[in-house]
């Protein structure tokens, strides 16, 4: 059997703990040697920038990462600097890892945006996807979003795996619902500016990285 690797990208600004639980279950559910976490450098959904540096989000996903076995912060969107585009940088990892069999992994949010990608259909030919629950949005809602052949290319997985090769060959497009913690790097940042307590929302390194830094004080973004 192949290796298998996600590949986790995201402002990450900061990273939470939603994102960690996210990215456990799918690990869990389908065997993932490795989940790489992407940070991007500049997101192009995003507007109005990020509120910490490219430097200091990658720094805060390699401290979530610690003591989370194949957990692996990759600095590959940040190094390339400019704006980041998920077909260069699944490109860049399938070169990097060539042995591998490469899982895109974003929640339902995020996959609700893929008509605006840019090669969206080469993406979806190259790799397969793992669509994880999030609080406020249906899971469902991703099957409408793929249009022809590809909306029949999509499995839900009925419980929290394993998956095993059976169901793998099955679909390109797989729904896992988690157990997803209603968390948002928007309420973290909210709640730094108020002043207000990041327990159980962030890793207590990244805390502490956060107030070591004074990142987030501002009044700049959402
Ligand atoms: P923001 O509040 O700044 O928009 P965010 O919390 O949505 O940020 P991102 O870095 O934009 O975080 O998200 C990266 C990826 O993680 C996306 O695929 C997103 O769907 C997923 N994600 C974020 N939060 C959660 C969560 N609580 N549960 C499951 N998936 C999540």
């Amino acid at each position: 059997m192949k290796d298998r690797i996600g590949l986790f990208g995201g402002t990450f600004d900061p990273i939470h703990n939603g994102h960690i639980r996210a990215a456990e279950e799918v690990q869990r559910a389908f065997g993932l040697g490795r989940v790489l976490f992407v940070p991007s450098h500049l997101p192009p959904h995003k507007q109005g920038g990020p509120g910490a540096s490219p430097a200091d989000r990658l720094r805060m996903v390699e401290l979530a990462c610690e003591g989370h076995p194949g957990f692996v912060a990759s600095p590959i969107e940040v190094e390339a600097g400019g704006r980041s585009y998920s077909f260069l940088t699944l490109a860049r990892i399938r070169e990097l890892y060539s042995e591998a069999e490469v899982f895109f992994i974003l929640g339902v949010d995020a996959f609700l945006e893929i008509g605006t990608w840019r090669e969206r259909e080469r993406v979806l030919a190259e790799c397969r996807f793992i669509v994880t629950g999030r609080p406020g949005f249906e899971l469902e809602a991703a099957t409408s979003v793929l249009g022809g052949r590809l909306r029949t290319d999509i499995l839900r997985i009925a419980d929290r795996g394993p998956v095993d090769e059976d169901l793998l060959a099955r679909a390109r497009v797989f729904l896992l619902p988690i157990g997803a913690l209603d968390v948002s790097s928007t309420d973290v940042r909210e709640r730094l500016r108020k002043g207000l307590s990041l327990a159980g929302l962030v890793p207590s390194s990244v805390e502490a990285y956060i107030r070591e830094h004074q990142l987030y004080l501002d009044r700049r973004g959402p």
